[in-house]
């Protein structure tokens, strides 16, 4: 590179101006290469005026509007001058007032704004006897400061760009200053990550000509080009960076875990499981055993739905690595399912988990549980297994991964719900030990291929399509909250189930009443809260249903007399969250009131029914996850969505889809669609500016599976990208620590 890249990094006083450099450091442009960067948000048409019906008071617009009169004249009750102008769009019209001390000062505008004359108008909706109005709009007339008439007809045809902006800097002054910076950069000055034979191969616009087509179109084409152009260099510089991730990973070196030959633990596990294996379990457990074999660390994706039996293929895994002298750790994102893994693992291993103990097999491990909230003893015991080597698996959450805790031969980490474990703790993972450990990521979360490719781009992905057979499946029905004959139904149907020996989940939305926002409390734990509604209307009139409310409505209900209703919630002591779990697992309380704390994991075969109130405050892969809470062991399963939203709404969308599929990557799409890209990227929640700002992942599939066809090898025959500089260096400037985060979260 030469020095000629610094022109970016200028900053922006020197080139436009005091004044306009500090309405655009508010916006988070400081320097010549923010600028260029700030792409508009769409264009107008010069000649199309603003349908003026639409405009919404309050709203900051940019309309385009024709001037049909204007008249000025003084005010006799304050002094002072007043300027009208009237402007239509053909059909609906819209005031301008502009104030002033004396008449004179009005003359520009009334120069500027003569009839006939179309401008583009920029303010704040406001309201003047009943009529909107702008006061004091900014506006930049069409045509206006070009003197030759040819250059005023070009110029009138332009596209316009309308860049985001504030009151403090109306889209035009952006503009200005675009162009003003723009013109004084060459080709040089803006060096290209992506290489030219790949412009050439896509039939790609240099970065140069891209910039000048979108701030500077004299067509539509133009910016077309430029954004398809912008696009891709988004897409290509994140695979660029993914496929340099998954090189660094190829050319580490782990502890190979071959299967053993003759007796072991999974050939024992193997010979006492009370079911066969699903042919999906058969095929991944083999992609995942072949991965072990290697000396090099398995970095896989297990994507399954809920009951596909992910844990018993992590099992199997972590005993190909026992056998073969090895430690596996399990992490999940609670303490309450790490809890309920222990469970389940020491239920599934039998006396293969007693290692040392009376009754244990002669072929056995230890499996233990280690977490911050384990009394002080139990916790030395624990960490003194994983340290000596005695625990062959050790369950806790990401608490695991602290260097604090020591493993004699750590060979593999599961990751169980891959959605709260980050590239950045797989980072930390591969590098905390001398020999980085095998990685089996798992999710019951349908990922999408796009997002899969750009969430986790960097990982091989498995897929189990198939579910156990014999599963009843579930109904899923919507349930009106303001329909009291529904909602008597409802708890009439739970007391039937639990007459006949089930359980059920009862699910709200917060944990008190005095909970201002649902899902706070849970958020120590890391769980998302209900979404909130972007397109919705607001929250609706009644209060959201809360956890300790709803037990106590239940527990004082005719219907349910005698059946035993507990709790479970974020706020609880972990022990007591164990307790709630452990009763309602073995039946002593038959109605479980809770929050989202048990959206995912949780076990318990005897539960039918979920009841979710306020349902349409859950996301649609939540409710997913949900329901997915039944209809697990022999019984069907039961999902009641009690929901108040009006007809129409996207909260009465999701509600009303979850009830009529149980498809997950269907209902992943419509997720995605209803959600907007930064909440897919997880970049609203970094509150950063996200590299990704033509790019949507959702929308431009394409464009990110071609990237990475490009990318790939170009990384492969040069992973350190010595002969891109530019490339590693707009890696290195897009996807720094702070906001390479956005790669962290589906
Ligand atoms: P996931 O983690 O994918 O949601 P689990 O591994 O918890 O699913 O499995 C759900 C239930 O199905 C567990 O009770 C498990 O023991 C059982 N299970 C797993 N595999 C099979 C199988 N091949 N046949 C029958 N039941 C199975
Ligand atoms: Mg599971």
């Amino acid at each position: 590179m030469t020095a000629e890249p610094d022109r970016l990094l200028e900053p922006l006083e020197r080139v436009v101006g005091k004044r306009t450099a500090e309405a655009l450091d508010a916006l988070g442009v400081r320097t010549v290469g923010d600028l260029v960067r700030h792409y508009p948000r769409r264009y107008a048409e010069p000649g199309r005026l603003t349908d003026l019906s639409e405009l919404a008071l309050g709203e900051h617009v940019a309309v385009m509007a024709q001037v049909r009169q204007a008249t000025v004249r003084t005010m006799r009750s304050r002094g002072g001058s007043l300027m009208q102008v009237g402007v239509t769009d053909g059909t609906h019209d819209l005031q301008l007032t502009f104030f002033a001390k004396r008449s004179g000062a009005l003359r520009s505008h009334e120069h500027r704004l003569r009839p006939g004359k179309v401008a583009l108008f920029t303010g704040t909706v406001g309201e003047y006897r009943g009529a909107l109005q702008l006061t004091h709009p900014d506006y930049q007339v069409i045509g206006e400061d070009v003197d030759d008439e040819a250059a005023v007809l070009v110029e009138a045809t332009r596209p316009i760009p309308i860049y985001p902006s504030s009151a403090a800097l109306p889209t035009w002054r952006i503009q200005r200053a675009v162009r003003t910076v723009l013109d004084t950069l060459t080709e040089a000055d803006l060096p290209d990550p992506v290489p030219a034979e790949i412009l050439e191969q896509r039939g790609l616009v240099s970065l140069h000509e891209a910039l000048r087509g979108v701030h500077a179109p004299f067509a539509d084409a133009d910016w077309r080009r430029g954004q398809a152009r912008l696009r891709y260099e988004e897409a290509f510089v994140l695979q660029a960076a993914l496929a340099r991730r998954r090189a660094i990973v190829a050319a580490e070196h782990a502890v190979a875990r071959p299967r053993r030959e003759g007796p072991s633990l999974l050939a024992d596990f193997d010979a006492r499981l009370p079911f066969t294996l699903t042919p999906g379990q058969v095929e991944v457990g083999e992609q995942v055993a072949t991965d072990l074999e290697r000396p090099q660390p398995m970095q896989r994706l297990l994507q399954g739905e809920v009951g596909s039996g992910k844990t018993v293929v992590a099992l199997r895994a972590m005993l190909q690595v026992v056998d073969a002298g090895g430690q596996a750790a399990l992490l999940a994102p609670t303490e309450v399912l790490a809890a309920q893994h222990l469970r389940s693992l020491r239920a599934l291993l039998g006396p293969l988990a007693e290692e040392g103990l009376l009754g244990g097999a002669e072929r056995a491990t230890r499996v233990v549980l280690l977490t911050g909230s384990q009394s002080t003893a139990a916790r030395r015991e624990a960490l003194l297994d994983a340290a000596s080597g005695r625990a062959g698996i050790v369950v806790g959450t990401h608490a695991l991964l602290s260097p604090s805790v020591q493993f004699a031969e750590l060979g593999l980490v599961v990751v169980d719900e891959q959605h709260r474990f980050g590239v950045e703790q797989r980072d930390a993972l591969r590098t905390r030990a001398g020999v980085p450990p095998h990685l089996l990521v798992m999710t019951a979360t349908p990922i999408p291929r796009t997002v899969a490719m750009t969430v986790f781009g960097d990982l091989e992905t498995s897929m189990l399509l198939d579910v156990p057979a014999g599963r009843p499946g579930i109904t899923t029905h919507v349930v009106p909250a303001d329909n009291e004959t529904w909602m008597t139904r409802t708890w009439q149907r739970v007391r039937e189930e639990v007459d006949a020996g089930h359980r059920v989940y009862v699910v709200c939305p917060r944990i008190s009443p005095d909970d201002p926002a649902e899902g706070a409390a849970t958020a120590e734990e890391g769980w998302e809260p209900a979404r909130e509604d972007e397109t919705g209307p607001a929250r609706p009139a009644a209060p959201l249903r809360a956890v300790l409310e709803v037990a106590e409505e239940l527990a004082a209900m005719p219907h349910l007399a005698g059946v035993e209703v507990g709790v479970l919630h974020g706020r609880m002591p972990p022990a007591e969250k164990d307790e709630a779990m452990a009763r309602f697992s073995s039946g002593q309380l038959q109605v479980l009131v809770a929050t989202t704390v048990i959206e995912v994991g949780v076990d318990v075969p005897e539960a039918t029914v979920m009841v979710i109130l306020d349902a349409d405050r859950f996301g649609l892969s939540q409710l997913h996850q949900l329901r997915g809470r039944v209809g697990r062991g022999q019984a069907p399963g039961l999902c009641l969505l009690v929901s108040a939203a009006a007809e129409g709404t996207d909260a009465a969308t999701r509600v009303r889809t979850l009830a009529e599929t149980t498809d997950g990557f269907r209902l992943a799409g419509v997720d995605l669609e209803l959600r907007r890209e930064g909440d897919v990227l997880g970049a609203s929640q970094s509150g950063g500016r996200s590299s990704l700002r033509l790019l949507r992942v959702v929308r431009h599939g394409d464009v990110i599976a071609e990237a990475r066809q490009d990318a790939t090898p170009l990384v492969m025959a040069d992973p350190d990208l010595a002969r891109w500089p530019v490339l590693q260096e707009a890696i290195g400037t897009w996807l720094d620590p702070r906001r390479e985060e956005f790669l962290d979260r589906a």
